[in-house]
């Protein structure tokens, strides 16, 4: 089932999310929710969904970065963002342990905001512990696209959003996003805007 994804001025995107027990992750109630959410982020399509953008301020979050997603970036965008395919997968309770100094900079945009992006820095890499679908612990070391998609969810269960740590001067509509500044590197964009 497809769900309603919550846009932007609700304020389930503005709270702590709580954490799950297994006991709450194993319910039939909650693998269904989980299936509903898989859904709901192929639909939009996103690479992530978290489940405060469903209306639930639980610490659940989807990843998925399918390889068709990809197919009309130019090669060299992807190298850039260090940008792979990302297998679904689903974390529960998950806590960034580690991050790098080293800060990357790219355009981001969110379900609950359709139709903007903003440039936005976020750690190169991050290590993430977690638990799976089946409430198994995971670590997971992530680097480049795949780790900004983590924190950017794992944000969303904290209550944060990308427009919180944005170059405001940088936000844009994502038609003027695509006629003006994607072939840009962020270092030019921001020149150009005076950031
Ligand atoms: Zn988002």
């Amino acid at each position: 089932m497809k769900v309603k994804i919550v846009q932007v001025g609700e304020q389930v995107l503005r709270k702590m999310a709580r954490p799950l027990s297994l006991d709450e992750l194993a319910l039939p109630g909650t693998q269904e929710l989980i299936e509903w959410m898989r859904e709901t982020m192929r639909d939009a399509p996103g690479v992530g969904l978290a489940a405060p953008q469903i209306g639930l301020a639980i610490q659940i979050a989807v990843v998925e970065d399918r390889p068709e997603y990809a197919k009309d970036v130019l090669p060299e965008r992807l190298s850039e963002r260090e940008r792979q395919p990302v297998p679904f997968h689903v974390l529960v309770n998950p806590r960034i342990v580690e991050q790098s100094e080293e800060q990357v900079e790219f355009f981001e945009g969110c379900l609950s905001l359709p139709g903007y992006s903003a440039l936005v820095k976020r750690s190169h890499t991050v290590t993430v512990e977690y638990w799976d679908q089946d409430g198994k612990a995971q670590r997971t070391v992530a680097r480049g696209w795949y780790a900004r998609i983590l924190q950017h969810e794992i944000d969303h269960l904290l209550g944060r959003l990308y427009i919180d740590r944005m170059e405001p001067r940088s936000f844009t509509s994502v038609e003027n996003l695509n006629r003006h500044w994607k072939e840009l590197r962020p270092h030019d964009v921001r020149k150009a805007l005076g950031a």
